[in-house]
């Protein structure tokens, strides 16, 4: 095959070119290699969010749930009826000496106690500051119908 005549000028001319487009390709492929680890490094950090959305989720399934048993707790323990004298009687003699109200559960008031020998009779008891102790479990006499 006879090649046509080319100058010199022409020559050059075409070798610039290739040697440009070698420098693209290499500029091309070294941006496509950093392309794939960023994508690699975005891929890595979802997945990791998924798992702390997922844990963050259960977390709030788990709190949501005793919330609900909370919920139904106090709402049982909620007399639909007003009460009679004998209920008030019995709900004052089992009212709480830590926070007032009345319970089935240990006093949500108290933080901790400390007991006597005997294991009975608290000697130092702390209670959480009165905003910060969760009422929804306690029944106050003065609360009901
Ligand atoms: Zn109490």
């Amino acid at each position: 095959m006879r090649l046509p005549f080319v100058s010199r000028y022409d020559l050059e001319q075409t070798q610039r070119g290739f040697l440009a487009a070698d420098e693209r390709a290499a500029k091309l492929s070294a941006e496509a290699t950093e392309a794939e680890k960023e994508i690699r490094q975005w891929k890595a950090k979802y997945n990791d969010r998924c798992v702390d959305w997922e844990q963050e989720r259960a977390r709030y399934d788990d709190q949501l749930e005793s919330l609900r048993h909370e919920l139904a707790a106090s709402r049982a323990m909620v007399p639909a009826e007003p009460l009679t004298d004998e209920d008030k009687q019995r709900l004052l003699a089992s009212k709480c000496v830590s926070c007032g109200g009345s319970h089935s559960i240990a006093c949500p008031r108290v933080k901790r106690m400390r007991f006597r020998a005997d294991g009975q009779t608290p000697v130092e008891v702390e209670f959480f500051p009165d905003d910060q102790w969760p009422k929804s479990r306690v029944v106050f006499l003065e609360d009901l119908p």
